[in-house]
């Protein structure tokens, strides 16, 4: 596995390998969900890249950039192992360097929901994809399910701005127990870690309400009962896939998304209703 620091470099190298290229942008602390978007890609792909960049333009002020778990040692291992064929490791000064200015502004799908709690994160998000996809000028990006708005905010920047990278999205991977895999998991207690399960049973509850026929106030109030005592909530809600606006029912191309802190750790989670 080839590994480049610098955006100029990683061009230039990455530009050799066969196609098509498949990309799996990550910030690293590297678990079983990451590793399913690499198998995707590679399934997929002639060559698989992968980035890892802690990227602070997406952390509003007051979010965990500074403790954002970092173990690149250990990620690099597991990538080598699941066939990643290059690594970019890019730092932040070489991302943003003096007199960097310009930013992608994904507008309303990115202000709702998570873009509405964590002020600019999309912003940061769009910024970072644009000039990692420019770098490594990919065929196709492998992003995951677990960050629906971030599936929809990526689609509608990418094919505003002309992008012919494919998108595809992987489904999320959970523990037995139906926690999503998330890098932030590293942050529970164990209580907190048991109590964390119950973001994944509130949303089958709701998708079960609805799909049952009760209205989605009342449905809402109902699986929020679901979430452990200890939790806050932050949202319950359904959503059209593509747009992110609030819908009243279930039907094809939903997201039933959620958010809810554990301790001081925030987890977001969905499920995905194609048909
Ligand atoms: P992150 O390192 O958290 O920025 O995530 C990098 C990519 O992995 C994003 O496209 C995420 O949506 C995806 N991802 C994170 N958690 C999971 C999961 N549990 N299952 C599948 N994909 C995931």
């Amino acid at each position: 596995m080839h590994v480049a620091s610098e955006p100029g470099e990683a061009h230039r190298l990455v530009a050799s390998l066969p196609r098509p290229i498949g990309f799996v942008p990550t910030m690293g602390a590297l678990h079983a969900g990451h590793l399913a978007l690499l198998r995707a890609a590679r399934a997929q792909s002639a060559s698989v890249v992968v980035s890892i960049f802690v990227n602070p333009m997406q952390f509003a002020p007051g979010d965990d950039f500074e403790r954002y778990p970092r173990d690149i040692e250990r990620d690099r291992d597991a990538l080598e192992n699941a066939g990643a064929d290059f690594l970019f490791v890019p730092s932040t000064q070489s991302m943003y360097p003096p007199g960097f200015s310009t930013v992608v502004e994904p507008g309303a799908i990115g202000e709702s929901f998570e873009g509405e709690i964590r002020h600019g994160h999309f912003r940061g998000v769009a910024t970072v994809v644009v000039k990692l996809v420019n770098i490594i000028a990919p065929d196709a990006l492998y992003i995951g399910q677990k960050d629906a708005q971030q599936t929809a905010v990526l689609r509608r920047v990418l094919r505003d701005l002309n992008s012919n990278v494919v998108v595809r999205v992987v489904e999320t991977m959970r523990e037995r127990d139906g926690l999503a895999f998330s890098s932030r998991n590293a942050y529970l207690n164990p209580g907190e870690r048991v109590a964390a399960s119950s973001l994944h049973r509130a949303l089958l509850a709701l998708y079960e309400s609805l799909a049952s026929g009760s209205d989605k106030a009342t449905a809402i109030a109902n699986a929020s009962k679901v979430l452990d005592r200890s939790a806050r909530l932050d949202y319950l809600d359904v959503v059209d896939a593509d747009t992110f606006v609030p819908v009243d029912t279930i039907r094809p191309d939903t997201f039933v998304v959620g958010a809810a802190r554990f301790g001081t750790t925030r987890l977001i989670d969905n499920l995905w209703v194609r048909s």
